[in-house]
């Protein structure tokens, strides 16, 4: 099955997953759960599973495609259960294999999990070979989330509460966890609390969820967010909040509230459309333009150029079409196809554009390829003048933290400057939002996040060999393979 449409239209960076978990027991769980999963697709597209425990025992089912091509009916049907995990990937560690696919069920002497995970470890490499070293021949996949798991299953601790304590103190990264054992269901969240993770209730059971949106479309409603560094355990007796460690520096990553989140979620108490949209507005002071029409740049735009709208007086309105459905293909394009390029998933609306001079409202540039064809089809299209803002700084650094951003060399703001970005994109003018814009649009402060991507400054140590590299376990292996004399 190949994925490559999904990228070739599209240069936003890839949120890594979502994850969702209901303790219900007199719940239809899975079909829960399949809902609970639908409203987190945005988050990964790439593979969907369910992990379900009748109380006894657990029963994975997982595979690669959307939410609705995995799973129907008589698969749903299968799943009875009391408590549920979910998951929607997009990879980050480990390439898009149905090994890689998630829930990771592990079980080891009389201790069985299912696990889910969002973010990336960035000291992976490390643990991963430790376990080989160590005898654990038995790692399956090439994700960092079964290093995880691995870890866990076979802790000599106790209980699975300790085991997890024990865990959370060599692995290093960002994750927001949902567990599965048979008879809990478990949130955890790293110490930094990098990536969401939201507690709910449906009428006297708990849910949890990577986005309170996946809270909403169940019918849940919101509790609080799991606290970074907490582990929450949920069984028949309720919610029990554990330590797992302290919280080293609120690190939530900026971005979420920029583009990967659903503008219908809310973080830090705040709802992202509200925020994207005082962006828009904070962008239209920043970078003021004498322009005829505002129009997004659909849908990652769209709040950000309501607000720019509404604070500049210069009308809004829809300029590009977007195929919604062109990035959930798996047919890989034709070379004439391809060559069709953007025009696939964008289409100008002639007649609204023509003569005219736009602004253009996006909420990042990461290659830089994308927002090019964008202007040359406006441009083709009649438009007089394009002016393009932007709700976000330039980005200029990775992400280790669980987005699938490019290297630096591949990222346009790391080797061009602004002027220079904006020749390269053949635009009249352009404006980034500063991240002092984006902060003060959260309503909460920079100490509350990461904003490595845009300042360097990475809250968890990156190991200097760590490179951008979603085959980094595979190489690990293939490496291990060549020193034993295999090749
Ligand atoms: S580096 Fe950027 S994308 Fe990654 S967690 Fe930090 S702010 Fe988010």
């Amino acid at each position: 099955m190949g994925f490559g449409i999904l990228k070739f239209f599209n240069d936003k960076p890839e949120e890594a997953c979502g994850v969702f978990g209901i303790y219900a027991p007199s719940e239809d769980v899975a079909k829960i759960t399949y809902y609970g999963l639908y409203g987190l697709q945005h988050r990964g597209q790439e593979s969907a599973g369910i992990a379900v425990s009748d109380g006894s025992s657990i029963l994975v089912i997982k595979d690669l495609g959307l939410v609705s091509q995995v799973f129907d009916e008589n698969k749903l049907a299968s799943l009875s259960g009391k408590i549920a995990i979910g998951h929607t990937r997009y990879s980050t560690t480990g390439s898009t294999e149905w090994k890689n696919s998630q829930p990771i069920y592990k079980t080891y002497e009389s201790r069985a999990i299912a696990i889910a995970h969002n973010g990336n470890l960035v000291n992976a490499k490390e643990l991963y070979q430790r376990l080989k070293k160590g005898g654990k021949n038995n790692l399956s996949s090439t994700s960092d989330s079964e290093v995880i798991a691995e870890m866990i299953v076979s802790s000599n601790a106790s209980s699975i509460e300790e085991a997890i304590k024990e865990v959370m103190l060599k692995i290093k990264g960002a994750y927001s966890l949902v567990i599965l054992t048979e008879d809990k269901l478990i949130g955890v969240r790293d110490p930094y609390g990098i990536r969401p993770l939201s507690i709910g209730k449906l009428g006297s059971n708990y849910v949890l969820s990577s986005e309170t949106a996946g809270l909403d479309i169940v019918g849940a409603l919101f509790v609080r967010e799991v606290e970074p560094g907490e582990i929450v355990v949920i069984d028949k007796e309720g919610l029990h909040s554990h330590t797992g460690l302290l919280l080293a520096k609120k690190s939530l990553c900026v971005f979420e509230f920029i583009y990967f989140a659903r503008p219908d979620s809310y973080l830090y108490g705040q709802n992202l459309y509200h925020v994207r949209k005082t962006m828009g507005m904070k962008l239209a002071e920043e970078g003021p333009v004498d322009g005829d029409l505002v129009i997004p740049v659909p849908d990652s735009g769209n709040s950000a150029a309501i607000g720019f709208a509404e604070r500049s007086g210069i009308p809004f309105g829809e300029g590009l079409i977007k195929n919604r459905y062109i990035g959930r293909t798996f047919i890989q394009p034709s070379q004439t196809i391809r060559q069709l390029g953007i025009r696939l998933k964008l289409n100008p609306l002639r007649d609204a554009i023509a003569g005219k001079r736009l602004v253009v409202v996006d909420d990042s540039i990461v290659r830089g390829n994308t927002s090019k064809k964008i202007v040359e089809i406006l441009k083709e299209a009649g438009a007089k003048e394009v002016h393009m803002r932007i709700s976000s700084p330039p980005i200029k650094c990775p992400c280790f933290y669980g987005i699938d951003t490019p290297s630096n060399q591949e990222l346009i703001a790391s080797t061009k400057s602004v002027e220079e970005i904006k020749e390269f994109l053949g635009l009249d003018s352009l404006v980034y939002l500063s991240l002092k814009g984006v902060v003060e649009a959260t309503g909460c402060s920079y100490e509350d996040f990461c904003c490595a991507c845009f300042d360097g400054r990475y809250p968890i140590e990156i190991p200097k060999d760590l490179k951008i590299s979603k085959d980094m376990l595979e190489e690990e292996d293939e490496k291990v393979f060549e020193r034993e004399g295999h090749l």
